[in-house]
Order: structure tokens, then sequence, then C-alpha cells
């Protein structure tokens, strides 16, 4: 049994290390990708319910890895925050994304806003408000013009401190969203203390909206609920044009999903504004 003990013992220890090794040979290529113009943003649209008209777009970071292919966020973002790599990460996905937008006003384009996700850790870097400042005062873009979307289980430890940087950063007159709302642990005593404009959503609950009236009933509760606490309320994940019908019928102001269009690089996305999209 001794020796039995120890062979399963070095048996993990072995699959343990390949592990180990992997992930830091992903955080030393995902060191040297941004220097080799490996990542990119995309841009998925969100459209006004009632006009069908694209009022913003979400900025999502991918990343092309010549060894590797195209290595999904839901990888390579985790080793960013656990490696701190995301703090210059984050700085450069705010500023390629805020530029993305002043380039497509400056072309002429219907104004839209840029919604940028943040991760936990960007939000608790010393003077987060000064440096996203920097950043719209570095591309000239205005403060309106740029969403910041953060999600609950991002504010729960440190929760006081995450409050005053949403509220600096909403002084600023930057709109601030609630990502991925009714997955984490949501308390709705929380929600009024949270300093936001636009509550999201999750996709888990929109895909189902027609099959599972469990989730027909939650969908409809967040939409009502972000109605009476006065906010904008976006639905994300809509695949099909029946669940698009029904979140409209209850009122959603935006939504966003493969039914209008999947994330697509910026220079798509410019003919979609120029030819004035309908989606
Ligand atoms: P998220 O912020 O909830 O982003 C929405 C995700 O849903 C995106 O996946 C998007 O491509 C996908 N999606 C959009 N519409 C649909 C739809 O109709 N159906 C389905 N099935 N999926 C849809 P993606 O790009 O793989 O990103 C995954 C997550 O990675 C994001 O979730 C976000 O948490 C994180 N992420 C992506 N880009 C960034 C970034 O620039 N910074 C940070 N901190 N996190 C990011
Ligand atoms: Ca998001
Ligand atoms: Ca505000
Ligand atoms: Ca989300």
């Amino acid at each position: 049994a001794k020796q039995l003990g120890r062979n399963t013992h070095q048996f993990f220890a072995s699959e343990m290390n390949v592990k180990l090794q992997e992930r830091l040979s992903l955080e030393n290529e995902l060191r040297c990708a941004l220097a080799r113009n490996e990542l990119q943003l995309h841009y998925q649209p969100r459209v006004e319910t009632q006009s069908g008209r694209i009022v913003a777009v979400e900025a999502l970071l991918r990343w092309h890895s010549p060894t590797r292919g195209w290595v999904s966020p839901g990888t390579f973002i985790p080793i960013a925050e656990d490696s701190g790599l995301i703090l210059s990460l984050g700085t450069w996905i705010l500023k390629t994304a805020c530029r993305q937008n002043r380039l497509w006003q400056e072309a002429g384009l219907p104004p839209i806003r840029m919604a940028v996700n943040l991760s936990v850790h960007q939000l608790r870097q010393d003077n987060f408000g000064a440096l996203v400042g920097d950043i719209l005062a570095e591309t000239q873009l205005d403060a309106a013009s740029l969403e910041l979307e953060v999600t609950e289980s991002l504010m729960m430890d440190n929760m006081q401190q995450s409050i005053d940087t949403l509220q600096a950063l909403g002084d600023r007159g930057i709109t601030l969203a609630l990502d991925d709302f009714g997955t984490g642990y949501s308390s709705l005593s929380y929600l009024r203390r949270f300093p936001i404009d636009t509550l999201k959503i999750d996709q888990s609950f929109v895909q189902n909206v027609l099959s599972d009236v469990g989730d027909a009933a939650i969908t409809k509760t967040i939409i009502a609920l972000a109605q009476n606490l006065q906010l904008n309320i976006t639905a994300e994940g809509v695949e099909t044009q029946e669940q698009f019908e029904f979140i409209k019928s209850q009122g959603c102001d935006e939504v966003q999903g493969f039914y209008f269009s999947r994330p697509i690089l910026a220079d798509h996305l410019t003919d979609l504004l120029q030819n004035g999209a309908n989606l």
C-alpha cells in the first residue's frame, strides 16, 4: 500500500508539473504577444432595441498565437490576471479602444459608446480614475463615449474601495455597466450602493428565455428591476429572432448577440457604421 501511495503521489506530482509548465509557457508567450502584435481587439455591436441602430460596441480581446492559433480569452485572461500582466494589458486595451472610437468620430460616423471590460486588478490600481482620465486626454475621447463593464464578483471584497473608484469614474462622466448580472452573488442591497448606469443581463438567462420558464421569469424581473431603478438595461447573448422579440417585448433598452453580429474587426465595423446598418 505504501508503494502504491508513493506512485500515486508521483503521478499527481508529474501531472501537476505538466499543468504548471503549460501555464508558465502560456504566461511567457502572452508576455511577448503584445510586443509582437498578436493581440487585437474585436468589436461587437450593441443595438438599440427600438431603432435597431448601433449605439455602442463592446471591445473583446483576441489573441492569435503563431504556434497555438486562436487562444480564447477564457484561457488567457485568468493567466494575465494571476501574473499581473493584466495591468499593462488592460491599459493597452483601454488606449486601443478609446483611440478606435475617436477615429470613428473623426471619420464623421454616427457616435457610439465604446464598452471595455475591466478586471478586478485594474480597478484596484492606485489612481485608476486618473489613469483613465489620462487615456481619455491622450486619445481625445470624451468621457461620455466610454463605458466600463465590471462584474459583481469583482467588487465583493474591498467593496467600499471599489465603490469609491467607480464613483470617481462616474463623476468624470464615464458610463458604468454591471456585467453578467444575475450570476454572481448578487444582492439587491448592493445594487443600490453601486454607482452604475447599466445592467447587463447575463447571456445564460437570455439563451433559455423561450425554453425555460424560470429563466424567462428571471429575465423579465431583471428588466423590470432595472426600469424601476432607472438603470439602462442591456441583454447579451441574443442569438435568435424569437429571443430578440421576447426581450424587446419586455422593454429592454439595448441588445447584443450573434443574432445581430459576432465580434468583428474595426474595419468591418466602420463599414457597418458607414452604411448606417440597422441590425
Ligand atoms: P463577457 O464580457 O461576458 O463577453 C461576452 C462574451 O460572449 C464574449 O466572449 C462574446 O464573444 C460572447 N458572445 C457575444 N454574443 C454572443 C452570443 O450571441 N452567443 C454566445 N454564445 N456568445 C456570445 P469572449 O470574447 O470569448 O470573451 C469571454 C470573456 O473574456 C468576456 O466575457 C470577458 O469576461 C473576458 N474578456 C474578453 N475580452 C476582455 C478584455 O479586453 N478585458 C478583460 N478584462 N476581459 C475580457
Ligand atoms: Ca462584458
Ligand atoms: Ca453615473
Ligand atoms: Ca457578460
